[in-house]
């Protein structure tokens, strides 16, 4: 059931205090990219592996590069299944162990791309193919450098593994091949970890303007809902001002259909006196009370009350309540239960003999009707109480009788 104007706290839309993205939140939103697309990544390494097998066909030793080739799918299949493990996960320390065989794998990938060297290092400066397919590989490596950047022990641990692989190859053969693959060799570390760090910096200053940009709009989107909040409500009891009624009891009214749609008006009894006697603080609090009775009693548990309306304060110590599918004997009962309740309202830091009552007017509104009829008879009820000596509810009646249904 919905409850509508009833004294719902402004805590519920203040914003957040500003926060500044932190780098927790760019780490987790980089893996998270960084997940998403493995599938991606993958799919990069089937171009150059489709041209190493058809080189290999070249080469004496093509049945050891196809071997190195079906690992390397094979490690690339178990790196995406723990792909889409970790994207399940949301244990830490699973994921965390999750992230080290990932890493474990790279480091796995990173042998076996170097290892398809070795059948093809011996002949490097003969073969056109062997030349071919080194190409292929350094390319490969680059790439799939750059493609794990963004998560920094995975490039390191893939690196780890192609030199590891790669540095004994070129030394071993270096009686054959010269020095220059092993000086290249050499090089190629430090051309890869500085182009990873550019990328990696690059990915993470993307990241942290996308969650920027996504917290401005999340503090605006709140900065409104409190701004529209602040509109419609009354700054003393928190209910909804006069404006914001009119505008919440039309839409009840446009969708009310054949419903019965009921209104009262209560207006506190000598509330000046109130005022006089014990202070305007004390008069402020008595209107906090009442405005937390009606909302109470109008609200979704309430047994009596209906759970289903718009709570507004009308004028100064008026308050207004829509009552929706709610015939005018029910919002009679209502009433009088409010009436019942005022008197028996107690604050911490009211004086002694502070008692409070109030008059109240019961009217039906007919959908469709000028809601500032339903108002107005409302009103002429009230008044009617108020004419009868207070402290009572009087119901308005369509042949313009107000006939008071209970007395204080
Ligand atoms: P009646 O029984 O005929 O309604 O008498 P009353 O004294 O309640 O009515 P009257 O209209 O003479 O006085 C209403 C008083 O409510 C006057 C005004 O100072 C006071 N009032 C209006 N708004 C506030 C408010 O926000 N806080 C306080 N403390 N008093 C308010
Ligand atoms: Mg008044
Ligand atoms: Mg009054």
């Amino acid at each position: 059931m919905e409850m509508l104007g009833t004294a719902r706290s402004i805590q519920a839309v203040q914003p957040a205090p500003g926060r500044a993205v932190t780098e927790a939140q760019v780490d987790e939103l980089s893996r998270r990219n960084f997940l998403d697309h493995i599938p991606l990544s993958n799919a990069t390494n089937i171009v150059p592996f489709v041209l190493i097998a058809i080189c290999s066909a070249y080469l004496p030793d093509w049945r050891l590069i196809a071997s190195l080739l079906g690992l390397n799918v094979l490690v690339l299949v178990v790196m995406y299944r723990v792909s889409r493990m970790l994207q399940a996960e949301h244990e830490e320390s699973r994921a965390g162990l999750l992230w080290r065989v990932y890493e474990g794998l790279a480091f796995v990938s990173g042998l076996l791309w170097a290892g398809k060297m070795y059948p093809v290092v011996a002949t490097l400066g003969r073969d056109i193919a062997s030349m071919f397919v080194c190409v292929v590989i350094i390319v490969s490596i680059a790439v799939t450098s750059m493609v794990v950047a963004s998560q920094w022990r995975t490039f390191l641990c893939f690196l780890a593994g192609v030199m590891l692989c790669l540095v004994p190859q070129t030394v071993s053969h270096i009686a054959i091949i010269g020095p220059v693959p092993l000086l290249a060799t050499l090089g190629l570390a430090p051309a890869l970890i500085s182009l990873a760090i550019a990328i990696r910096r690059q990915n993470r200053l993307m990241i942290r303007t996308q969650l920027e940009k996504q917290q401005l709009a999340d503090d605006l989107a709140h900065a409104l809902a409190v701004a529209e909040y602040l509109a419609s409500r009354d700054s003393l009891t928190d209910l909804y001002n006069r404006r914001a009624f009119v505008e919440v009891a039309n839409r009840i009214g446009n969708d009310a259909g054949a419903a019965p749609l009921s209104l009262i008006i209560v207006d506190l009894d000598h509330f000046k006196r109130i005022n006089d006697e014990f202070g305007h603080g004390i008069g402020d609090s008595v209107l906090k009370m009442t405005a937390q009775l009606i909302s109470n009693t109008v609200g979704p548990f309430d047994v009596v009350g209906r759970g289903d309306g718009a709570v507004a304060r009308w004028g100064g110590e008026e308050f207004i309540v829509l009552l929706r599918n709610c015939p005018l004997d029910t919002a009679a009962a209502l009433a009088e239960r409010l009436r019942v309740g005022l008197t028996c309202l107690r604050g911490m830091d009211w004086p002694d003999g502070l008692v409070v009552s109030g008059s109240f007017g019961v009217a039906r509104w007919h959908s469709g009707a000028d809601l500032n009829l339903g108002i107005g008879q409302a009103d002429a009820a009230m008044y009617q109480a108020k004419n009868g000596g207070r402290n009572r509810v009087c119901v308005y009646q369509e042949d313009a009788v107000a006939v008071a249904v209970a007395l204080g």
